[in-house]
């Protein structure tokens, strides 16, 4: 399997930093702005094309003004792409206050046109494809009954709004954060030993791969066989905005190098944890490069 394919949403966020966040009809001053590309499908792509894949990113965007910044800054990328229009572009609309509490809003337009009739004539084989919950449910369902055979599946089951267990039992990896895997599993997580036992109740009912992202404790795998800690790498952390998005692309983007799952989950973690150390969420993602130096 040596290529990535990411099905799913493409974003333009749109961030203030603010002091404190606004009240219903109060007017107040950001100190700064940024604008750049989100959304789980993008952020993910992006990972993995940092990290050295070769990486194709399939989505929707509106033929808009916002549509062609998200074209300007994919082509500033290492990054193949198969995007189509639809409706206006995903935007989210992001506040953080000093203290980095937020408020967000997500419009979730064109992501919401991305269709099966859209993949008819995209062939995929012997490729790892990623796969997250900002498109149509009815579409994640046709990528894993069409797709699913003769390829890799890895599904983040983030944001959770429907849970969909056919989605689930057909991937090859679920990557849920400790929040997901404590709604997917029933359980409340509050230490490893928690994680541990909810990678069980999660092996039991998908049977297939689990890996639980558990933000500065690292990540485990349960495989069925065996459930392996992998701890993190100590970084100073400064905002975790997208780490799970970057964990996600880099496993991926290994796994197109080495069929050594446990090196992968190893290397996710640690670009992982250099994207935590600097702000925002892909702009924060390192190069495999990054991560040799400073992890060798
Ligand atoms: P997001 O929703 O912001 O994309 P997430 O909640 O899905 O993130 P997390 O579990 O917070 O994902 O983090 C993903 C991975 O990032 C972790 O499994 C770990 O490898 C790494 N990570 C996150 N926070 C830290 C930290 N403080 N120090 C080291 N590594 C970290």
């Amino acid at each position: 399997m040596n290529r990535v394919f990411v099905i799913g949403s493409i974003n333009v966020d749109i961030l203030m930093l603010s002091d404190h966040l606004p009240e219903p009809g109060e007017t107040i001053k950001a100190g700064s702005f940024y604008v750049y590309p989100g959304g789980k499908g993008a952020n993910q792509a992006i990972s993995s094309a940092r990290m050295g894949a070769n990486t194709t990113l399939i989505g929707k965007i509106g033929n808009d003004y916002f549509g062609s910044l998200i074209k300007d800054f994919i082509g500033k990328e290492n990054l193949n792409s198969i995007i189509m229009y639809g409706q206006k572009t995903g935007m989210a609309f992001i506040n953080v206050d000093k203290n980095g509490k937020n408020m967000i809003s997500v419009f979730s337009g064109a992501n919401n046109d991305l269709r099966e009739e859209d993949l008819k004539d995209i062939k995929i084989d012997n490729s790892i494809i990623m796969l997250q919950q900002e498109i149509p449910m009815d579409t994640i369902e046709y990528v894993i009954k069409t797709y699913g055979r003769n390829n890799l599946i890895i599904t983040d089951p983030s944001p959770i709004n429907e849970i969909n267990d056919f989605v689930l039992s057909g991937s090859d990896y679920i990557t849920p954060n400790e929040v997901e895997a404590s709604k997917l599993s029933g359980m409340h997580i509050n230490s490893r030993e928690d994680a541990f036992k909810a990678s069980e109740i999660l092996y039991k009912k998908y049977q297939t791969n689990i890996i639980i992202k558990l933000g500065s404790y690292g990540s485990l795998l349960n495989n069925g066989n065996e459930i392996r800690y992998f701890k993190p790498s100590t970084v100073n952390a400064r905002d975790t905005t997208g780490a799970g998005d970057c964990f996600n692309g880099a496993f991926a983007a290994m796994l197109t190098k080495t069929s050594d799952v446990n090196k992968s989950i190893e290397i996710a973690n640690m670009a992982a944890a250099l994207s935590v150390t600097e702000y925002g969420a892909f702009p924060s993602f390192p190069y495999l490069n990054d991560v040799k130096t400073k992890f060798n």
